[in-house]
Parts: C-alpha cells; structure tokens; sequence
C-alpha cells in the first residue's frame, strides 16, 4: 500500500499534451541535496514546448524551472543553507566533468540536467536541487524569487552582448522576458529601445517599465520602424520565439548589428535568411542558452532595482489549477508571466 505521508501535490506531463494535476513521491534528499518546499514557480515558455513536445525534455515529467521557496530539508554534506532559508535554484545541473565543462562553459554541458526539464522539477510543493544550485533570496519576496531565472537569462544574454554606448535597440515581443530585456537593456546604456507586440497593454507595460518607444505589431510594422530607425537597430532582439518573426528581425538591423536569438522557437523551425546580407553588414548573429552562472547577477539586479519583476506577475493560480495555469499562458491575451503559488 502507498505510504500517503511521503505524497505531495504536484503538476505532471506524463507525455507530449498530457498536462495533469495528481499525487507524486516527495523526492528523496541525496547527501548533496536541498529539499525545497516551493511557494512560487513560473510558467515559461520552455514549459508550453515541453508540453507541446518541441523542447529536449524527458517524460514523465514535473515541469517548473523558475521557483522560490523555503528549505524544508538539507542532505547531510549540505554546508550553506538551513532548513527555513528563503532561497531560488539554479535549475541546470551540469556535470563538471566533459569538455565543455572543462572548458568553462557550463551552460554548453554534453550531458546537461536541468530541474524541471530532464528531472522532476517546481510545479510540486517540494523539490530537490543541488547544494551548489542553491541561492539565498534574502528579502525578495517569493514571486520575485521565481523571477530570477528568466531574469538570469537574459544577464547571460548581456554578458555576451556588445552593444555600443547610446545603442538603438528593438525589443521584438514585450511579454515577460521582453519587458526585463527592455529593463536590462536600458540600463546597460541602450539609449532608444523600441518595443513591439500584438497586446497593447504590453506596451502600456514596457513603456512604464523603460521603452522608449513602443509600436502595435501590424502589417505596416516595417515601414513604422523604418521611420523610427532609419538605419536600423545596433540590437534587434527576438522575445517571441515566432520563426517568423525572426526572419524578419534581420530587416531591421543596422549594419555592424546585431540580431539575438533569444525567444525560444521549436526546435525544428527553419527560417530563411540572405547570406549576402550577414556579409555585407558585418552583421553578427548571437544566441544565449538559458543561464551560464548568472544567478547571483539577476538577484543583485533585482534587489538593487534595476529590474522590476513584480509587475510582469499577471496571474497567480493555485497548483490545483494545473492545467488551468497552462491554459492561460498559451491564450489569455492579459497574460504575463503566470505563477503557480503553493503552501503559500
Ligand atoms: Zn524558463
Ligand atoms: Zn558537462
């Protein structure tokens, strides 16, 4: 017979499509582990491809890689967190040992975890991370400690990122990650950033939040954006993930530019771009993969309030509301980032 104290609520995809809320197995705490009793975890982009079956994720599945919580429990090597801590995860895992570790270049792991996407992750009221995947949040509320991986995201992104002093910059979509770009982008020193959606009330958000300018995503986009940048964008960054929509972001950058991929698109999508045209601009075409060390960067820019994460939160859901959570974050038009809060 099941042992019904070890059970804990949590929200599963036993395959591609099959969003669920049900029971699971508290997990186990491992020697190097950190039990974490969840109180907020995000819905991301990631997590719809992974329900979709687009993204490199093993099934069955707990999904949920942007969380905060409270340490319930530590495994007995455990040296810096106690249980009560008020802390967010890192949720990927790499294995320190392949040559892209050995390299310093974590985020590019041959054999790479991560919480929530190869492993059970937040969407659960506990789960298990790593001692080394663990920071402190110190006063940051729970909603904003679930914030701090998209964030970190996008502070990989602007390690990598050469953008001139006084930058024009194009923010392609203004949904969550968007509005941080916006915010991150500005601060780095981007004089003009430009943001675009389909949602206007994004836009009323993103121009609060730091947007220069902001403009409706029409069939007369292109012509508006010639006006705004007649030479084009120094940054052109694609938040959407829409193949199309990055195609297009190569019409608008400046010669010597730059275009970031960023949004997350299937993983199999094509798009068609001129050669010629990389060539002749000197253009650069750069990527970011999801964090590479930059968790206590986006906590620092949080608390010191250079990006704010709480107005992004649109939606709160308990975890009974599982599947509802995914509903809205594929359809709702008011939606931001859709959070799940759990022994809240
Ligand atoms: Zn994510
Ligand atoms: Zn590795």
């Amino acid at each position: 017979m099941a042992d019904t104290t070890k059970l804990m609520k949590a929200g599963k995809i036993e395959a591609p499509g099959q969003a669920s809320f049900g029971s699971a197995d508290i997990p186990a705490v491992g020697a190097d582990d950190v039990l974490i009793q969840v109180h907020a975890a995000g819905i991301c982009g990631t997590d719809i491809h992974i329900l979709k079956g687009e993204y490199e994720a093993q099934y069955p599945l707990i999904p949920g890689h942007e969380f905060s919580g409270v340490v319930a429990a530590v495994g007995a090597n455990v040296m810096r967190y106690t249980v009560g801590d008020r802390v967010t995860a890192d949720p990927n895992i790499p294995c320190n040992r392949c040559p892209a570790c050995q390299r310093n270049q974590p985020n590019q792991c041959e054999t790479l975890a991560a919480v929530g996407v190869t492993r059970n992750g937040a969407f659960a009221e506990f789960v298990t991370v790593p001692e080394g995947n663990v920071f402190h949040i110190g006063d940051l509320s729970f909603a904003a400690g679930a914030m701090v991986e998209p964030l970190a995201c996008v502070a990989w992104g602007l390690e990598r990122l050469h953008t001139p002093p006084g930058a024009t910059a194009l923010v392609l979509g203004a949904g969550p990650m968007g509005c941080l770009l916006v915010q991150s982008l500005r601060y780095q020193g981007a004089a003009h950033v430009v943001a675009v959606d389909v949602v206007l009330h994004r836009l009323t958000l993103a121009a609060e939040l730091g947007a220069t300018e902001t403009l409706l995503a029409d069939a007369d986009q292109t012509q508006h954006l010639q006006t705004i940048a007649p030479r084009g964008f120094d940054l052109v960054v694609d938040a959407t993930g829409i193949p199309q929509v990055l195609e297009d972001a190569f019409q608008y950058v400046r010669p010597r530019g730059t275009v970031w991929v960023f949004g997350v698109t299937p993983n199999d999508a094509r798009i068609s771009i001129k050669p010629y045209d990389v060539f002749r601009k000197d253009l650069t075409i750069m990527g970011s993969f999801a964090v590479n060390r930059t968790f206590e960067a986006s906590i620092a820019m949080i608390q010191g309030g250079i990006v704010k994460v709480e107005p992004l939160i649109s939606h709160t859901l308990p975890i009974e509301d599982f599947a509802r959570g995914f509903e809205l974050a594929q359809t709702d038009p008011a939606r931001m980032k859709v959070q799940y809060h759990i022994n809240a």
